[in-house]
């Protein structure tokens, strides 16, 4: 089957690669205990409120 491939890859955990076993993970293409730190990742990759961004900076001069 050709796409056997990609639902094995489904299943797997995109950090960890550990194969998924509860449809939650599946969804989320996490393990539990990796979706949380994943979470906790994201977290720390939003700007902090009242920081600007290199972004901002950029399109601050600009103008
Ligand atoms: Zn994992």
């Amino acid at each position: 089957m050709s796409n056997e491939i990609f639902t094995i890859r489904a299943r797997r955990c995109k950090r960890c690669g550990r194969l998924l076993t509860s449809a939650e993970a599946v969804e989320k293409g996490y393990g539990c205990q990796c979706a949380a730190k994943a979470q906790a990742e994201e977290d720390e990759k939003k700007p902090i409120p009242g920081q600007m961004t290199i972004e901002d900076l950029f399109k601050n001069m600009e103008e």
